[in-house]
């Protein structure tokens, strides 16, 4: 029996790097909500123990690299499972983007591999062995909408932003986290107003929400990449009510009410940047 999981993308509505840890990482606060743009895992028992990858991508490895067999690996090992797997993963997500595609990928299969061997772990375990994985896995397992803390073990749900449409851009380059988050001096962090995002939210405030964006590690990757400034700059003039990087970027959202303008502003986009979408917020 085949198991199918959808594994969606974020966004950041708020990014804030609140201190750096003495483990080295950085205590971060961020609201992250899901988008309707996702990769499709499925997940197919094997005769044999052990983990096989299949997926079409020059970007993304296929072997024990791959978060998602990662994945795998620690939910075997925790629970002692000596049965074997076979995972597919169908990209759609841009990788290196900011949109937390490996994370999800890797959500995906600790929530299949739950299914698929019939093991009854609650969301809370499955949070735990999500944290050992990554910052963003977490998030992905609870999906929706939620306030992320610590380095990503704690995930408050909230309200979903009010129904709208989210265009996406990413310039032909790819971000590594780690290199933008070694470059952070804590007293020169712009801190976002997390406080007002939330308001938002809790109001269903379509307008508050767009004026309360913010992502503290936007002025980082600009300085690397000011394409990621034109974008923002270009999206806003195009009619987007509001444009954010999302992550440590490169990519670059921008929130639209009605379909129709998200449909024109995506049209206008794709002559100006090579890889576009327009898709619902899911929140
Ligand atoms: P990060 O913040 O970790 O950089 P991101 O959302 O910006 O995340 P991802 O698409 O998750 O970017 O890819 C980050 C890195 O993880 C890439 O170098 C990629 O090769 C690697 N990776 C491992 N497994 C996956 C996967 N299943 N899907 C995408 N990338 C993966």
């Amino acid at each position: 029996m085949a198991i199918f999981e959808k594994a969606p993308a974020k966004i950041n509505l708020s990014l804030d790097v609140l201190s750096k840890r003495s483990d080295g990482y950085h205590n971060i606060e961020m609201i992250m909500t899901t988008i309707d743009l996702a990769d499709r895992i499925i997940l197919n028992e094997l005769a044999e123990d052990r983990i096989e990858i299949s997926l079409e991508s020059r970007y993304v490895p296929s072997d024990e690299r791959n978060l998602a067999y990662q994945a795998a690996s620690l939910f075997k090992q925790t629970y002692g499972i000596h049965k074997g797997v076979h995972i597919t993963i169908e990209k759609n997500i841009p990788v290196s983007a900011g949109l937390a595609g490996g994370s999800a990928d890797a959500a995906a299969v600790l929530k299949g591999l739950n299914r698929l061997w019939s093991m009854q772990i609650s969301e809370e375990e499955l949070l735990k062995l999500g944290a050992a994985l990554g910052t963003d896995v977490p998030f992905c397992i609870c999906g929706q909408t939620a306030i992320v803390k610590g380095r990503g073990e704690i995930v408050e749900p909230l309200p979903s932003p009010p129904p709208c449409w989210v265009v996406l851009a990413k310039p032909d380059i790819g971000v590594s986290s780690r290199t933008i988050f070694k470059q952070i001096v804590m007293r020169d962090i712009v801190h976002p107003q997390t406080a007002k995002v939330i308001k938002a939210l809790k109001e269903n405030n379509f307008e508050k929400l767009c004026h309360s964006l913010g992502n503290a590690l936007e002025p980082l990757t600009i300085k690397q990449h000011p394409e990621v400034q034109q974008i923002k700059h270009v999206l806003k003039q195009a009619g987007a009510a509001a444009a954010l990087m999302s992550g440590s970027g490169p990519t670059v959202y921008g929130l639209v009410e009605h379909e129709r303008k998200a449909r024109k502003i995506y049209n206008g986009m794709r002559g100006f940047c090579e890889e576009v979408y327009y898709v619902r917020l899911l929140g």
